[in-house]
């Protein structure tokens, strides 16, 4: 192997990551033995050496997107009070590390003064993680992070207040049913088509074979990403390709609009669905994914008030019923979404009845109005 190829080689993915850390954590890999909360967003880890380290979480702006500048300072206040490391965790949030006490509340007083929160273990708020949208995404339908910025500014106090309710919270929000956040949160916010999808006739044969012909050996993309089968093929008179939906069977998911421009929705019934009961970690009652908690409800920047209402109603309920450290998707498990919906006066219609919707449909259910 050429001195290049060599080289070249040492530098494919996976990174020997340990060959960047900062020396205080790289002496204890795997000697951690004890943590201490502080409260405030600080927590310290004490080694079988006797090392402490101590890392402060900040909460991130919506999808977690920095300037450059911002992250300029945040590296200088590490470098000031901290041992040099800077943590992007998967949820968003940024994680501080010191070796003391003292550093670790500089630090929090540092990010404070910029209009940053620490917060975000025991019993709070997480994250809530925010999907693109609009920032750079071709299919939302919904505007993700403004709808996380106001969940913030509403529910932020869950953050920063790591006693306030009975268990870790995570929330994400997603600008459309594609959900790249995932649906294992507690609860999910996700932007919605709210109807089955038109097709321009003119201009659908673009997304479309040619000659009626080439049905025969092949089912155009636009048919087969379709989950439900709603979309058929047929051949016309003058020998073209023609579709058609049903709309009934239809549930909204976007995926013909992914393949095919010509596909489109009317926009006056974007709105929201609501899910609960995720959660990626197996405590409790182990993994699951959120279920239709409401199919939709209307969406109404720049406040959002009736998906701000309806989280309020669901946290407040959680932390009037469950037992100390029952996360919300436990507890939704428990007691049933069909009790959780009667409990919120929330009607069950075949959309959001886990008789008819499985997991496996997820958020893909709109109800028809
Ligand atoms: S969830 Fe939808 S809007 Fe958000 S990034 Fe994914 S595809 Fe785009
Ligand atoms: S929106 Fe989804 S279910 Fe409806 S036609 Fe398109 S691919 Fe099929």
């Amino acid at each position: 192997m050429s001195t290049n190829l060599s080289e070249r080689m040492k530098k494919r993915l996976p990174v020997p990551y340990t060959d960047s850390l900062p020396e205080e954590i790289k002496s204890n890999l795997g000697k951690w033995a004890d943590r201490k909360f502080h409260g405030g967003g600080i927590i310290e880890h004490i080694s079988e050496k006797g090392d402490h380290l101590f890392t402060i979480k900040v909460g991130s702006p919506p999808n977690a997107r920095f300037s450059s500048n911002t992250l300029r300072v945040f590296a200088d206040i590490e470098d000031k009070f901290g041992i040099g490391t800077l943590r992007f965790t998967r949820s968003g949030n940024v994680e501080f590390i010191s070796d003391s006490l003292e550093k670790s509340l500089l630090i929090k007083n540092e990010i404070e003064k910029m209009g940053f929160h620490a917060g975000g273990w025991r019993n709070s708020l997480w994250s809530i993680g925010s999907c693109t949208a609009y920032l750079s995404c071709t299919t939302a339908v919904a505007d993700s992070s403004s709808i996380t910025k106001v969940l913030y500014d509403q529910f932020g106090k869950y953050f920063t207040d790591e006693e306030s309710i009975p268990a870790k919270l995570r929330i994400s929000v997603a600008g459309c049913p594609t959900a790249c956040g995932g649906l294992t949160s507690d609860i999910v916010v996700v932007g919605h088509y709210g109807d089955a999808p038109s097709f321009d006739p003119q201009k659908i044969g673009l997304c479309l074979p040619r000659s009626a012909k080439a049905l025969e050996v092949a089912v155009p993309e636009v048919v087969m990403v379709c989950p439900m089968k709603c979309i058929s093929a047929f051949k016309k008179d003058d020998d073209t390709v023609g579709i058609q939906i049903n709309r009934e069977k239809c549930i909204a998911c976007g995926r013909c609009k992914d393949v095919c421009d010509y596909i489109t929705f009317d926009t006056t019934k974007i709105g929201i669905s609501i899910l609960v009961g995720g959660k990626s970690s197996n405590t409790g009652r182990g993994q699951n994914l959120a279920m239709v908690l409401i199919p939709w409800i209307p969406i109404s920047p720049p406040n959002y008030r009736e998906v701000v209402a309806v989280l309020q109603k669901i946290i407040d309920m959680w932390k009037g019923n469950a037992v100390a450290g029952e996360r919300l998707a436990d507890y939704v498990r428990r007691i049933g979404l069909r009790e959780f919906q009667k409990a919120l006066d929330i009607p069950v219609t075949r959309w959001n009845n886990t008789e008819f919707v499985s997991s496996e449909f997820g958020i893909r259910q709109f109800p028809v109005r």
